[in-house]
C-alpha cells in the first residue's frame, strides 16, 4: 500500500524509474513516449547530461544558502540571462519554486506597487474565464476554471471574470476576428470603469492558454489592444506564461509574439525542465524603482527563494535550448504536429478542433462537430483517453472542464524540444488508437 497521498486517492500509478530523452521507463521496464512533458514541463527530455553534470557540480559546491542572506552565482546568472531576453523593461527577476507561487508573488507585487505609489484603493484583479494560474488560494481565486475552485469558494479572493479569447467557441459565427477581438476589448474596458476607472490593480491573463482549454492562441492583435486598455487606466497587465513560456511557443516568451510588453510575467515549468522545482516572476523597472523609493522591500518570501541548485539547473537547461538552437525545432516540429494530427484528424467525427503554436497543441472532443456539443461530464472521456494512451506507451495530457467549468475535454500535447518526426509519428498513431479505444468505452 501507499503511503503517498497521490492526486487520485483510488487509482495505482506506474513506478517512473528511468528516464531516456524523450522516453520515460517504468519499474516493469515499459518506455512512455512523453508528448507532454508531465503538464509541459520536460522541454528537455529526460537525463540530459549536461544538465545533470552541473546540479551535480553545483550540489558539489553549494547547494542551498538562505536568499536573505546571500546571493549565489547561479541565481545572479540565471536573472541576467532571463532579463536580457526578456521583453522590454522586465529587468528584474524573483525566484520561486513553482508556478502558483510565481503567480502569487506577481500578485502581491502588483499590490504593493500601488500602496507604495499612493493608490492603495486598487484592488480589484481582472481575469478570464476558463483560465488557469495556479492552486494555491489566491492563485487559485485568479483563474476561471470552475471544477478546481468550487468547493473552495468561499475562501477565495474576490476576481472578476472576462470571457476567454478562444475563438472555437467565443467568437460568433460570422463575425471578423477583428469584431471578434473589439468585443473583448471593449468587455475589459466596461469592466474597469464598472469597478471603477481608480480601482483596477491588474489585468491577468496566459498569453496562449494551456491547462483550461488546450492550447489556445489569442486572436489577431489581441493581446496590443487589451495592453492598451490597462494602460489607459493604469491598470497592470500580468502575463502567466507558466506553461506556454520559456520557448514552447517557439519563442523564449510568449508575450513577445504577441508584440505583449507586461508589467510582470511568470514563468515556471519549463525554466527548470523538471530538472529541480523551480519559477520566477519577471518585473518591470517601473514596480521596481516604485518599490525602491518606497518601503527598499518586498513584503513576501519563501524559504526556496533563488536555491542555487535549481538556478544552476534552469541555467544549464536554458543554455542548452539556446546553444543548439532547439526554438527552431519546436518551430519546425510544432508545424509537422500539427499536420500530422490534422492529416490523423480533422475528419474525425469527434474532433472539433486541432489548434496551438510551437510544440504546445491541444486537441478539443466533442459529441457533435456541428453543434460543438461536449460529451457528457460523466462519461470521463479525458480520463479514459488518458489510461488508454498509458496503456499504449504514451503520456498525453487529457483533460475536462472546457465549458461551464466539468463539461468538455481536450487533449494537450506538449512534447520536448528534442523532438523529431519519428516521435511525431509514435505520437499520432498511438494517440488515435487511444482516442477511438475511450470513445468505444464511453
Ligand atoms: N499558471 C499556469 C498557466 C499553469 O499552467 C500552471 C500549472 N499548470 C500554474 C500557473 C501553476 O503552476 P504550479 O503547478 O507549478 O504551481
Amino acid at each position: 500500500m501507499s503511503h503517498v497521498l497521490h492526486r487520485s486517492l483510488l487509482q495505482d500509478y506506474p513506478v517512473a524509474v528511468k528516464g531516456d530523452g524523450v522516453y520515460i521507463i517504468d519499474a516493469d521496464n515499459k518506455r512512455y513516449l512523453d508528448a507532454c512533458g508531465g503538464a509541459a514541463v520536460s522541454c528537455l527530455g529526460h537525463s540530459d547530461p549536461d544538465v545533470i553534470q552541473a546540479i551535480q557540480q553545483q550540489v558539489s559546491q553549494l547547494a542551498y544558502a538562505h536568499s536573505s542572506f546571500f546571493t549565489t552565482e547561479p541565481m545572479e546568472a540565471l536573472a541576467e540571462f532571463l532579463a536580457k531576453r526578456a521583453p522590454g523593461h522586465l529587468n528584474s527577476v524573483y525566484f520561486v519554486s513553482g508556478g502558483s507561487e510565481a503567480v502569487e508573488a506577481a500578485l502581491k507585487l502588483a499590490r504593493q506597487y500601488y500602496v507604495e505609489k499612493g493608490e492603495p484603493q486598487r484592488k480589484h484583479i481582472i481575469a478570464r474565464r476558463q483560465s488557469y494560474h495556479g492552486n494555491t488560494l489566491g492563485a487559485l481565486a485568479t483563474g476561471g476554471n470552475l471544477w478546481r475552485r468550487q468547493q473552495f469558494e468561499p475562501l477565495l479572493i474576490n476576481i472578476h471574470h472576462l470571457s476567454p479569447c478562444y475563438a472555437y467557441r467565443e467568437k460568433l459565427e460570422h463575425e471578423s476576428d477583428d469584431a471578434f477581438v473589439t468585443r473583448l476589448v471593449d468587455e475589459l474596458e466596461d469592466k474597469i470603469l464598472e469597478l471603477g476607472a481608480d480601482q483596477v490593480m491588474a489585468f491577468i491573463a496566459e498569453p496562449v492558454v494551456g491547462a483550461t482549454l488546450g492550447a489556445v492562441p489569442a486572436v489577431g492583435r489581441y493581446f496590443e489592444k487589451m495592453k492598451a486598455v490597462c494602460e489607459k487606466y493604469g491598470v497592470l497587465l500580468i502575463a502567466d506564461e507558466v506553461m506556454c513560456g520559456m520557448g514552447r511557443t517557439g519563442a523564449l516568451f510568449a508575450s513577445a509574439q504577441e508584440n505583449l510588453v507586461p508589467d510582470l510575467l511568470c514563468i515556471a515549468k519549463g525554466l527548470g525542465a523538471g530538472y529541480q522545482p523551480i519559477g520566477a516572476t519577471l518585473v518591470s523597472d517601473d514596480i521596481i524603482n516604485t518599490l525602491k523609493s518606497g518601503s527598499g522591500f518586498f513584503q513576501h518570501g519563501h524559504t526556496y527563494i533563488g536555491h542555487a541548485t535549481a538556478c544552476a539547473a534552469a541555467l544549464a537547461v536554458q543554455h542548452k535550448i539556446e546553444d543548439a538552437q532547439l526554438l527552431s525545432n519546436v518551430e519546425a516540429m510544432g508545424t509537422q504536429l500539427q499536420q500530422a494530427l490534422l492529416h490523423q484528424f480533422k475528419d474525425h467525427p469527434h474532433i472539433g478542433d486541432i489548434r496551438g503554436k510551437g510544440l504546445f497543441r491541444g486537441l478539443e472532443l466533442v459529441k457533435d462537430r456541428e453543434t460543438k456539443a461536449p460529451f457528457d461530464s460523466g462519461l470521463k472521456l479525458h480520463a479514459k483517453i488518458k489510461k488508454a494512451a498509458m496503456n499504449q506507451g504514451l503520456m498525453c495530457y487529457p483533460m475536462g472542464g472546457t465549458i461551464n467549468g466539468r463539461d468538455g475535454d481536450h487533449i494537450l500535447l506538449a512534447p520536448p524540444f528534442i523532438f523529431n518526426e519519428e516521435h511525431i509519428d509514435e505520437l499520432v498513431t498511438k494517440l488515435s488508437v487511444a482516442i477511438d479505444h475511450a470513445l468505444k468505452v464511453s
